[in-house]
């Protein structure tokens, strides 16, 4: 098959239509431009750097639309695996003369070998550490390399767990809150597949880990992806359409908890003392 824009042997088609190396990194980065234009993007960007396939293609994909970044990777102290993708995202920051800054999770007293629910501590102490050191480094923003089929697959968990209150960040943006210390938070891939994203970084020849986490290899989440792509090569389009579902039933649901901010730590919380400070407090 020929691409429809040029010449050359196309090497995927999106949603019927033909692409080339070339033009299809054209699209990749028109879909990601569309939502730094769609929100006023414009600022310091603190990118989140897992040493993955989806925040490598995050970072470059930022990197050539020239915005300003500063890339950063939370060492989670899961045996070597942790090892690895902070080598790899390390190497991708110096291929593109960036330098990378790196948080210990074990700094904070937090060691996930020792917790019944790892990746439930995880995800709270990713979150947490994303946010303080975007705020302490003066960034207007967090990017994270969450991508279609992510939001499709975290937003139909929390469904299928009758988890309707856990739909907030379901959306290319959410706004900050300087108040509490909340810096906005985007997901520059939000239009993209898992598959699109591999391609991506196949053809920008991009150093990201294939190594999957330890913890993640059982979860329920991985059996949800598979049976969505599948639907998605019988109908495509219905994973596009499912993130705008979920993204405008979260904001008919809207936020009804109240936000406070934590007496431990003075960033923001939904009740007196943060989730990450009671995690350190065990
Ligand atoms: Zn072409
Ligand atoms: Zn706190």
């Amino acid at each position: 098959m020929k691409c429809e824009y040029c010449e050359k042997e196309a090497v995927e088609n999106i949603y019927g239509r033909y692409y080339c190396e070339n033009h299809f990194v054209k699209y990749f980065l028109g879909k990601v431009r569309s939502i730094i234009d769609k929100f006023g993007i414009n600022g310091r960007i603190a990118v989140a750097l897992s040493g993955g396939k989806d925040s490598s293609a995050c970072f470059h994909s930022l990197h050539k639309l020239k915005l300003d970044l500063l890339p950063f990777y939370i060492n989670l102290g899961i045996e070597s695996y942790s090892e690895i993708c902070q080598k790899k995202a390390e190497e991708l920051c110096n291929s593109l003369g960036y330098r990378l800054h790196i948080i210990d999770i074990n700094e904070y007293g937090i060691n996930l070998a020792d917790e019944k629910k790892p990746c439930s501590v995880c995800g709270t102490a990713k979150r947490y550490l994303m946010n303080k050191f975007a705020y302490e480094n003066n960034c207007k923003y967090v990017a994270t390399g969450h991508n279609l089929s992510d939001v499709v697959t975290f937003a139909l968990n929390n469904f299928m767990n009758a988890n309707l209150m856990n739909f907030r960040g379901n959306r290319p943006y959410l706004e900050g809150k300087e108040e509490y210390k909340m810096v906005a938070k985007i997901k520059p891939l939000y239009w993209l597949k898992d598959k699109e994203c591999m391609l991506y970084v196949y053809i920008n020849r991009l150093r990201y880990a294939e190594e999957e986490c330890p913890h993640a290899i059982s979860a329920p989440t991985i059996q949800i992806k598979e049976w969505i792509h599948e639907m998605e090569g019988k109908k495509p389009g219905i994973m596009l359409n499912m993130a705008k579902s979920f993204w405008r039933l979260e904001e008919m649901i809207g936020s009804k908890a109240k936000l406070n901010i934590c007496r431990k730590c003075g960033y923001a919380s939904y009740s007196k003392i943060c989730k990450f400070c009671k995690i350190r407090k065990r």
